[in-house]
């Protein structure tokens, strides 16, 4: 019997060099599809052995983004959920740990009695059964699959070998490859250079398979002769070789895609039943339009110990950029290492509004609680988010009697401990994807600012932490004027807090950044955001 193909596949792979910006290229493309009015789902594949990302340090990998059914990913998720505006799986993110794990188990439970175990065909099988598993998940009309990592790469290898085949068991013409390469400029001989995008071209064809769409990366425009050099050479249609140079906003490339026809390009190529139409994108524009606003300017001062390396960040940074957009303000946004002996208060006495992130580990962490000294002090919007809750809770508790309070996070024998690890994790021997992760139910109290800014009362937020508020502190610290603004639907885990005279200062212990969209601002930031610009007005 004829099989009906239903789910159509899209495989963007990376050539030249790695941050290129592949993740916001498919998040694009997504884009554009949605706005079609596709179902659109999306695949990232990380080809190192971890599991997942959660035990990567944020300086190598950037921020670890949180499904909201608890995985923890790779940052390109972030990307995906907020251009597609969806909320994806975490077995969206296919990592060679996740792969191997899974092909031995199968061998040890005597699923491949007789056979010798290979990376072709067992491994291969397996990538395909879990792109599979994932496009059914969510009835996708398209799927994006994104290769991280650039071709060429060893441990990429399976991957493209098991994607050249999924091509040939879908049919080409259900599945189409879109290779992301990056266009060098010599300043010695004033030109772009197009060999790199050859040879990464050919390497992806000595795999089997030929890129239907490249898409060139530079800082500046490149002409339509180099495009036609590009397609002459990577044997790819002219009018499939699309320039992106470096954009404004990340959202804007989406416009810069469809202004180059791609939509168009990718309907067609794998007959999507649907008519291409770049008007669709008139809303995303008009998002992008806010985006760009350069004037008034709100700073916001964002104190961790991951500063070095913004993407540490990235989901942060998104969500400020969307809550001020939404008011009509840019924000600006500064980071400052907490990990110092002493803030750099100079450089504090520039924020508008300061935002302590989630962190680990002692490092760092005495910096964060001078930083919501100094927010107290001068009545500054102060946000915390999971460790940067903990910092205000500690930070209150000290200036409120518990001098020597701490998270035993940091210090096991204290006296004080006002953070505390969760009774449930207490019995936990292994890191990995063991923390309390994913989405839970928070009652939010109201006659709060948390409530003035949610304006819910039951609301769903993603965790990602193993400590939490002491309740044996709850009645003390509250007798002194700490405000538990949100709780567990059970009134058990503290949620959210806020101090107590003071223009704008809530913590939450979870991360209200993962749910941030450009068109859908998060609240809490939004309000934050609003506080730090009345904030930069007196
Ligand atoms: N280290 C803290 C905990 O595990 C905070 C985690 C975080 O900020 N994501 O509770």
């Amino acid at each position: 019997m004829e099989r009906i193909f239903l789910t159509k596949y899209i495989i963007i792979t990376g050539g030249v060099v790695s941050s290129i910006g592949k993740g916001i290229t498919s998040a694009s493309m997504g884009r554009i599809l949605r706005s079609y009015g596709l179902n659109v789902g999306a695949i990232k594949i990380d080809p190192y052995l971890n599991w997942d990302s959660g035990t990567l340090n944020p300086y190598q990998h950037g921020e670890v983004f949180v499904t909201s059914d608890g995985m923890e990913t790779d940052l390109d998720l972030g990307h995906y959920e907020r251009f597609l505006d969806v909320e994806l799986q975490g077995l969206a993110n296919i990592t060679t740990g996740k792969v191997y794990k899974s092909v031995i188990s199968k061998e040890r439970e005597g699923k491949f009695l007789g056979a010798c175990v290979q990376v072709i065909p067992h491994i291969t099988n397996e990538i395909k059964e879990m792109i599979r598993a994932t496009s059914e998940t969510g009835n996708y009309d398209v799927v994006l699959i994104e290769l991280g990592g650039t071709v060429g790469d060893i441990e990429s290898q399976p991957f493209l070998e098991a994607l050249r085949q999924l091509r040939n068991e879908e049919r080409s013409e259900n599945v189409m490859f879109v290779h992301v390469t990056f266009i060098p400029y010599l300043n010695a001989a004033g030109e772009f250079k197009t060999k790199p995008t050859q040879h990464s071209t050919k390497e992806l064809r000595s795999m089997g398979i030929n890129p239907d769409v490249i898409v060139c990366r530079s800082q500046e425009p490149i002409d339509k002769a180099l495009r036609d050099k590009i397609a002459h050479f990577c044997d790819v249609d002219p009018k499939a070789v699309v320039n992106t140079p470096d954009a404004t906003t990340i959202y804007e490339v989406p416009l810069v895609l469809e202004e180059n026809n791609i939509g168009a390009l990718i309907v067609n190529r794998i007959g999507l039943d649907v008519v291409s139409d770049s008007s669709k994108l008139c809303g995303w524009s008009e998002i992008v339009k806010s985006l760009k606003i350069d004037n008034p300017v709100v700073t916001i001062g964002i104190v961790g110990k991951y500063v070095e390396l913004e993407d540490a960040y990235i989901s942060i940074r998104e969500s400020l950029q969307h809550a001020a957009a939404s008011i009509g303000v840019k924000a600006k946004i500064k980071y400052l290492s907490s990990d110092v002996e002493k803030l750099d208060i100079e450089a504090m006495s520039e924020f508008d509004g300061i935002l302590i992130p989630g962190g680990f580990g002692e490092r760092g962490f005495e910096g964060k609680l001078d930083a919501v000294d100094y927010a107290i002090e001068n009545n500054i919007p102060l946000f915390g988010i999971c460790l940067g809750m903990q910092s205000m809770v500690t930070q209150f508790a000290r200036r409120n009697g518990y001098l020597d309070a701490n998270s035993s996070e940091f210090d096991s024998e204290i006296n004080h401990p006002v953070i505390d690890m969760m009774e449930e994790q207490k019995k936990i021997k292994n890191i990995g994807g063991t923390m309390r992760l994913g989405s839970y139910d928070c009652k939010i109290i109201e006659g709060t600012k948390t409530y003035e800014a949610y304006s819910e009362l039951d609301i769903k937020e993603r965790h990602r932490h193993r400590y939490e508020f002491n309740n044996d502190y709850r009645n003390d610290l509250q007798e002194k004027g700490l405000i538990i603004s949100g709780t567990s639907p059970d009134d058990f885990l503290v949620e959210i807090i806020e101090l107590p005279n003071h223009p704008w200062a809530i913590g939450c212990q979870f991360h209200p950044e993962f749910k941030s969209r450009p068109n859908r601002p998060h609240p809490l930031f939004k309000s934050f955001v609003k506080a730090s610009y009345d904030y930069s007005k007196n």
